[in-house]
């Protein structure tokens, strides 16, 4: 009887065992497929650029060239290598993230007097598009945030609401808790993000319309690079949005603590 019963739960270990390398196989096919198509992005986004500069170097080194039409070819030029150089930088921010080579450094953090400076920061980009910044935080709390990382996130965030954003339109921060988590969330009345599109904004190199994004500056890596730091705080981002009305990117980070002051250096 006993020897019956041991049978069984090798066999049964075994099917489990195989079970496991099949779906480890599954994974690591999926791993090379993500890691394929990835490269095969980044090629792609570094030859459009790389296009431009060639095509209008050459242009420009002609000798018979006007100033005029050489300093618009030079101008481009030197904006496509700004793209290029961000493009880098962004790869390079998540190529350390993939590799768990960055180190959040958490600090207690008071919520409010944090947002303010990112508001002050920011206000005049958005005064400069006739737009309106509007930042609500009433509520005593401290986040154990890495103050560096997360200006970035906000940054990022804000810097989206303005770009995908109408002249004359408002972008709100409100703060709020909700049970023992710290809510943020970033409004805006811009041009929003159709249905379809919504599941994928926060992977790498997904835009709703490239070449708006691209005139605008972006990399299309913003948004993962946002989902990286706020999932290494233990937190957690999504986005909701109406086609043509606005978008609300909420973020929500575990338990700030109400009353505890910290400081900003
Ligand atoms: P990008 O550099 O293109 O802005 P992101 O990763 O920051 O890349 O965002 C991905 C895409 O999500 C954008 O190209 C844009 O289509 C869409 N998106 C992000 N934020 C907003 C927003 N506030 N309103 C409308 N669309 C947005």
């Amino acid at each position: 009887d006993f020897s019956v019963r041991l049978q069984v739960k090798g066999e049964d270990e075994l099917a489990q065992l195989g079970k496991a390398i099949q779906t480890l196989a599954k994974d690591l096919e999926y791993l090379k497929k993500e890691r394929n198509e990835f490269l095969a992005s980044i090629s792609h986004e570094l030859r459009t650029p790389l296009t431009y500069v060639k095509g209008y170097a050459d242009i420009a080194r002609r000798p018979t060239l006007e100033e005029e039409e050489r300093a618009k070819y030079l101008s481009i030029i030197y904006e496509e290598a700004e793209h290029m150089q961000k493009l880098v930088k962004d790869l390079f921010e998540l190529a350390k993230m993939d590799q768990h080579s960055f180190q959040i450094e958490k600090e207690p953090t008071p919520l409010c007097l944090f947002l303010k400076k990112v508001y002050v920061k920011m206000y005049p980009a958005f005064q400069a598009k006739n737009m309106s910044l509007v930042y609500r935080c009433d509520e005593d709390i401290t986040v154990h945030i890495d103050r560096q990382r997360f200006e970035q996130v906000m940054m990022n965030l804000l810097d989206n609401a303005l770009k995908y954003s109408h002249q004359g339109s408002t972008v709100s921060i409100d703060v709020r808790m909700e049970k023992k988590n710290v809510m943020i969330m970033i409004s805006d009345e811009g041009i929003g993000i159709p249905e379809a599109d919504l599941p994928h904004i926060f992977e790498r190199f997904y835009r709703v319309d490239k070449s708006r994004s691209r005139t605008g500056g972006g990399t299309g890596l913003g948004l993962a690079i946002v989902k990286e730091i706020v999932e290494a705080h233990g937190g957690s981002i999504y986005a909701t949005s109406q086609f043509g009305k606005g978008t609300n990117m909420i973020i929500t980070l575990p338990g700030g603590d109400e009353g505890v002051h910290g400081f900003i250096g």
